[in-house]
């Protein structure tokens, strides 16, 4: 069997020391790759460009595309004015990453997107964020765990027919460290999990195979936890039939 080529989408960390001070760097969390391995598939990485044609040349010879966690979305993408509790935005990386997954839809590629991922996959699609999960809910879990993000810190329900039913069964235990959740569901999305607080979990769309996003970080949990890993394999797998 083949196994299929899995896009890492880039992401940018500004250096703050000299000599490169001010100079954008590509990288991402190891741990993805180490997840893909994992699970049979060979990643790659993406680096962020700003050229249309180059993005369609990137995916044409891949056969998913994992969105990694990262900054907050700029809020103008989704129609809302910045409220106080916004966080770091990058224009670049989000015109980047929505025009990689607008291309990847088009060519039905399986997409699995974790924390920002999820949540720039709903923007890219038509959905909302709230800026910061106080906005939310009055009283929230604490979703920003100060333990390591290897350590489980809330449960999260599963809703019935659900590709993360399949995968996660009803209720699970997940680590998690974001300070936005997902607003307005994307038309075409249905919301797979929530937290006890009604927080959103997780989100799939349902008229492809597979297209998920998942708000806490299964990278950080899978290695240890083959539950969890199972996530990345069914990942893999469904880029697996797509290379066929
Ligand atoms: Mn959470």
């Amino acid at each position: 069997m083949i196994k299929p080529i899995i896009a890492i989408a880039g992401s940018l960390y500004t250096e703050t020391s000299t000599p490169f001070l001010g100079n954008n760097f590509d990288y991402n969390n190891n741990n993805y790759s180490k997840c893909i391995v994992q699970a049979n598939g060979i990643p790659i990485y993406l680096p962020v460009i700003d050229d249309l044609d180059t993005i369609q040349k990137q995916l044409s010879i891949c056969d998913g595309l994992l969105l990694p966690g990262g900054n907050d979305i700029n809020p103008l993408l989704y129609n809302e004015l910045p409220m106080p509790k916004l966080g770091k935005c990058n224009d670049f990386i989000d015109w980047y990453q929505i025009n990689l997954i607008n291309i990847a839809l088009e060519k039905n590629l399986p997409i699995l997107g974790v924390c920002r991922g999820a949540q720039v996959i709903n923007v890219a699609c038509g959905g909302t964020i709230y800026q910061d999960i106080s906005y939310a809910v009055n009283s929230p879990l604490n979703h920003i765990q100060n333990s390591h993000l290897s350590e489980k810190c809330h449960p999260i329900y599963i809703n019935a027919n659900t590709i993360l039913n399949n995968i996660l069964e009803n209720k699970y235990i997940v680590n998690s460290s974001h300070h936005q959740c997902i607003n307005k569901l994307a038309p075409n999305f249905i919301i797979s999990s929530v937290a006890p607080d009604g927080i959103i979990e997780s989100i799939e769309m349902i008229n492809k195979s597979f297209v998920i996003g998942v708000q806490w970080h299964p990278e950080m949990l899978a290695l240890k936890d083959n539950k969890m890993l199972q996530l990345f394999n069914a990942f893999v797998y469904n880029c697996t039939k797509f290379n066929i």
